[in-house]
């Protein structure tokens, strides 16, 4: 099974996992030619992706998914409060599927939405079961909710937002309102939730950890890579970074 992120951060959000055959992409948040050309580094094209999960409607998370089902009829999979936030004929004009509740299979794929907190019509984390891997990507959310923190518990991946370091986020140059908007409850994790998440779900299964949507403005990549790499026991767990404007890292797995 191979993991890529195709980009990670406050303007674009798309995540590929291929295992076989099959591809599932986690967001569209790239503009068409951004996004065809971040399949393009991995060997991928838009004809190749089997189904599309959308965490929430968030442009960051959605700008090229119109495009990208004009090239290719690929069904689209996302709770149902959110198909209909991304415009109100999506969900006849499209192969649109309402996620909640259940899991769906695609290929060797075993996909299950987590209700998040987020400022979004219905936004969810998602976590996949791919053979022995158990993949847990969660971005977009102000605090972790119990039966997502058991989802990181189980984990080989752990894919998770960390916006922003709370010092600069606080002294920064962003309005105030947007601050709070941030900070509160249906915003974002920083830095210090997000380690936190980590040492309480330090778990023996955990094999990456992939650190998601990092603010330009708000965070230092070293700053929040030190945050997660000292809130984990083992050293051996690698901490990879996300960038907006380049792919990776791209992870394989058994
Ligand atoms: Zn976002
Ligand atoms: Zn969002």
């Amino acid at each position: 099974m191979q993991l890529s992120i195709l980009a990670s951060g406050s303007k674009a959000n798309a995540l590929l996992l291929r295992e076989g055959e099959t591809r599932i992409l986690i967001d569209a948040g790239l503009g068409i030619r951004g996004l065809i050309f971040a399949l393009q580094q991995i060997g991928e094209q838009p004809q190749n992706i089997n189904a599309v999960f959308i965490t929430h409607e968030h442009t960051d998370h959605t700008r090229g998914l119109d495009s990208l089902l004009k090239k290719a009829p690929i069904p689209v999979y996302a709770a149902a409060g959110t198909l209909k936030a991304l415009s109100p004929g999506f969900m006849r004009m499209q192969k649109a599927f309402p996620i909640n509740g259940h899991a769906v299979d695609v290929g060797p794929f075993n996909v299950r939405a987590f209700p998040i907190l987020h400022d979004a019509a219905e936004p969810v984390a998602y976590q996949i079961h791919v053979g022995h891997e158990i993949v847990t990507v969660a971005t977009d959310l102000g605090e972790v909710p119990e039966n997502l923190h058991q989802a990181f518990t189980e984990s080989t991946v752990a894919v998770i937002e960390s916006n922003h370091d709370e010092e600069m986020l606080r002294t920064g140059s962003y309005p105030q309102l947007l601050k709070i908007r941030i900070a509160g409850s249906t915003g974002h994790l920083s830095n210090r939730q997000t380690a936190n998440v980590l040492r309480d779900c330090n778990s023996k299964s955990l094999k990456h950890v992939v650190l998601a949507h990092m603010s330009e403005e708000n965070n230092h990549p070293m700053l929040a890579h030190d945050c997660a790499r000292t809130a984990l026991d083992n050293p051996e767990i690698p901490v990879h970074l996300t960038a907006q404007r380049t792919v990776g890292p791209v992870l394989t797995l058994s």
